[in-house]
């Protein structure tokens, strides 16, 4: 028997993330629409899949409505690098906020599945290690990450007011710091910041004393989890941590990409930025039980793709 194809609604599909999930689910064989209003992400990072049959891009400004027919919405469009969501930090709140409720209410007329690629960061700095979904976060509300952290916590709070109210069918993933080919070269994200230091033979950027610490998950790690998140039963909503257990301090971050890249790279210090985290770990137990997904790719060799990629950039 031949199957319809699903349609599938990635938004924010030409960025880091987005564009390996579109890739992934034409590959599965759904139909593909790709909305992006290129703020961060780029036509080069899709470029591969505009002849695909099953997929199309729409630049769009998920801040205004959208009239499209689909069964499922993936909903990433956000500026997700420090740099990129404190320069207009108004349109960052718009975004999460707006655009979560045009998604959901796109979702509503259209009975389709809605999945929010939400972040650690609504833990903000958190007083709770690791972070396990029930710990309620510790943000600054009017400090420069609030953009982003309290845009994406009111978007939590909206597609669980549509849930209760509408009944939608819903899914919140927490997404903590993710790697990979693709991330934008210019975002300032310490990953791709260390590997283009590395690979131009210049001193990498250390803010701080390099003991905060981070977890890393490889990109198509990430993506597996929030598909499986989406095809999960109805009953499983979220909030589910998805990310890498392994802790590490930046600065061993910096000694891990040095060695690999294989240069005598020197560290520079920098003031630590306001209100950056000093701790960051998920616990993915919930992942785990739920979804039965937790991360395959180890942090060398996830870094040794991310490196490969970046050659080009150097
Ligand atoms: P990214 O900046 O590469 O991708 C975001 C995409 O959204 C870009 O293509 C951008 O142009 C688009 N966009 C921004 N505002 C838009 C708008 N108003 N309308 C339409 N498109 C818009 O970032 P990413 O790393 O791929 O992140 C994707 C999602 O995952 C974001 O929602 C982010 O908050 C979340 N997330 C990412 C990470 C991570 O480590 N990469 C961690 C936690 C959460
Ligand atoms: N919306 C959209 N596409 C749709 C349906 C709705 O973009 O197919 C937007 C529209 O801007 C609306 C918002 O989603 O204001 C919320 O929709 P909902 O039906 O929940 O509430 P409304 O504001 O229409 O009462
Ligand atoms: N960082 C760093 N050098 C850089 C970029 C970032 O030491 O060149 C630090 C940053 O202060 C933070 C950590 O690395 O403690 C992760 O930063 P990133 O912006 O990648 O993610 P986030 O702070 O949002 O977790």
């Amino acid at each position: 028997m031949k199957t319809v194809p699903k349609r599938v609604l990635v938004t924010g599909g030409a960025g880091f993330l987005g564009s390996h999930l579109c890739e992934r689910l034409l590959d599965r064989g759904d139909d593909v629409l790709c909305v992006d209003n290129f703020y961060t992400g780029m036509r080069h990072n899709v470029a591969h899949l505009l002849d695909h049959p099953n997929f199309e891009l729409m630049r769009h400004d998920i801040t205004f409505p959208l009239y499209v027919e689909v069964d499922e919405i993936y909903n990433l469009a956000c500026p997700a690098s420090p740099i990129h969501y404190q320069r207009d930090p108004v349109q960052t709140t718009k975004t999460s906020v707006i655009g979560a409720i045009n998604v959901l209410g796109l979702a509503k007329r259209v009975k389709a599945k809605v999945l929010q690629a939400s972040t650690s960061e609504v833990y903000g700095d958190p007083t709770v290690h690791p972070q396990t979904e029930d710990y309620w976060g510790n943000v600054n509300t009017t400090g420069i990450r609030a953009c982003y952290d309290e845009g994406k916590r009111c978007a939590e709070t909206l597609f669980f007011d549509y849930l209760r109210q509408h009944r939608l069918r819903i899914k919140v993933a927490r997404i903590f710091n993710t790697y990979g080919p693709r991330m934008h070269p210019n975002d300032g994200r310490v990953v791709s910041n260390f590997v283009l230091s590395a690979l131009r033979g210049e001193d990498l950027t250390l803010y701080g004393d390099g003991s905060q610490t981070r977890s890393f998950c490889f990109v198509d790690d990430l993506v597996d989890g929030l598909m499986k998140l989406m095809d999960s039963e109805d009953s499983v909503t979220g909030p589910v941590n998805l990310g890498n257990p392994r802790e590490m301090t930046v600065r061993e971050l910096a000694e891990t990409v040095t060695e690999l890249v294989g240069g005598k790279n020197g560290i520079s210090y920098h003031p630590l930025p306001q209100d950056d985290p000093m701790q960051r770990q998920p616990n993915i137990g919930k992942a785990k039980q739920l979804l039965g997904w937790e991360p395959r790719v180890d942090l060398r060799t996830g870094l040794e793709k991310t490196i490969a990629y970046f050659r080009d950039f150097a």
